[in-house]
């Protein structure tokens, strides 16, 4: 049975963090050579090891994106050691989309197949799907549905150490693909760390069949990556963060993608779903390569947190997330025109009327967004914005008028 995850450990940042040794040095001298009597070589050896980092990847093992490609998921299930039984994390509506065919698909391979129905991905509703998984005691479980379905599904099964594949029936943002979960009723209002999906099944003959705005949706968290890959990169530059070249590359690569194919990116294109659906999976390796989401979330995921707070049940994350870019993009003084610009052909919104949100709480977004995560630095760190100037940039790339 092949039940683990690909992972990859690397040991990185030897020698960026060797320069925070020194000050230790003589005491741990002391205590090794002199009083544990360890030979030099072996304190030598000590000496890296504490200044090693080892980092963690874990990546799907099995990715499949395509039309009528939900068939594929009993055989997937069974590569992958699950044979006999299963938990189906699914939504009222997205049951009948694709939930009870999944769970026809595995009961019709002699697996014993429950299925548990959640509305909302709150912390209520992962420790009731914890409870379920606790009494069944399934090999796997199944986030079927749009975001909130597969945010619950990943963060109950890892809290309960069991593997998650991604189902996914929207291609909104790239939680999709990501270890990361977003659940309402945390201390803080952003996601946190679970684990990557093990397969990910995307069917675009389904995903096709959602509202549109979902997709527009998923391009508006595609193009973040041009400010959140830029924020990391300033984390590693003013305070010494870990800093993945390639993690960052694949998330921007993504966002370059997007923009260049954003006028095939309409309703009803499956060319367009296919190349959203691809990016936002990239960006969830991405996320899964550097072992954080600071590749794929920055500023401009701060701002779409802070909306959340000022204007709940508001919009959809991406959308925010879009409007976020094209104002941290200016901070940057990199080109936000052309941001502005990919997020219109592709139908998503660029404005606060668009986003059907209050001009005063987009300014009262971008005032809070750096009290949101202090921890996490980005340009909003350096670029201060009091009242008067988150007005003037929201004003000056037409978010508000
Ligand atoms: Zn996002």
């Amino acid at each position: 049975m092949t039940r683990e995850k690909s992972e990859v450990y690397i040991i990185s940042d030897v020698f960026k963090n060797i320069s925070k040794l020194p000050p230790l040095l003589p005491i741990l001298y002391f205590l090794l050579v002199r009083t544990l009597k360890l030979n030099m070589e072996l304190f030598i050896i000590s000496v890296i090891a504490l200044t090693m980092q080892l980092h963690r990847m874990q990546l799907p093992r099995e990715v499949v994106v395509g039309n009528e490609t939900l068939p594929l998921l009993s055989e997937i299930c069974k590569k992958l050691g699950f044979c006999e039984s299963a938990l189906v994390v699914t939504g009222p509506d997205t049951q009948s989309i694709a939930g009870r065919r999944v769970i026809d698909l595995l009961s019709d391979k002699e697996m014993d197949v429950d299925a548990f129905v959640v509305k909302s991905s709150t912390m209520w509703e992962v420790r009731a799907v914890e409870e379920k998984i606790k009494d069944l005691k399934p090999q796997v479980v199944l986030g079927v549905g749009g975001g909130t379905k597969i945010d619950v599904a990943k963060l109950s099964s890892t809290r309960q150490g069991i593997a998650f594949i991604s189902v996914p029936t929207t291609a909104s943002h790239d939680g999709i693909a990501s270890p990361v979960a977003a659940i309402k009723g945390l201390k803080k209002p952003y996601s946190v760390m679970a684990q990557s999906p093990m397969a990910i099944v995307a069917d675009t003959d389904i995903i096709i069949r959602s509202d549109y705005r979902f997709t527009a949706s998923g391009c508006g968290d595609l193009v973040s990556k041009f400010t959140s890959v830029r924020d990391w990169e300033l984390a590693y530059k003013v305070k010494n963060e870990y800093y993945g070249e390639y993690a960052a590359s694949l998330a921007l690569m993504s966002a370059r993608l997007v923009t260049k194919n954003a006028d095939v990116i309409t309703p009803g294109s499956e060319e367009g779903l296919r190349l959203v659906l691809e990016a936002l999976i990239s960006c969830g390796v991405a996320m899964s390569i550097a072992g954080s989401s600071k590749p794929c979330s920055g500023s401009e995921h701060l701002f779409s947190h802070s909306l959340d707070l000022v204007e709940p049940n508001g919009c959809l994350h991406g959308e925010q997330c879009g409007v976020g870019t094209i104002m941290m993009a200016y901070l940057y003084d990199i080109d936000w025109k052309g941001i502005k610009d990919t997020l219109q052909r592709a139908g998503a919104p660029t404005t606060a009327e668009e986003l059907g949100v209050e001009p005063e709480s987009i300014v009262k977004a971008l005032v809070q967004a750096c009290t949101i995560r202090p921890e996490r630095y980005t340009i909003l760190n350096t670029k201060k914005l009091d009242y008067a100037s988150a007005k003037k940039l929201a004003k000056v790339t037409s978010v508000i008028s």
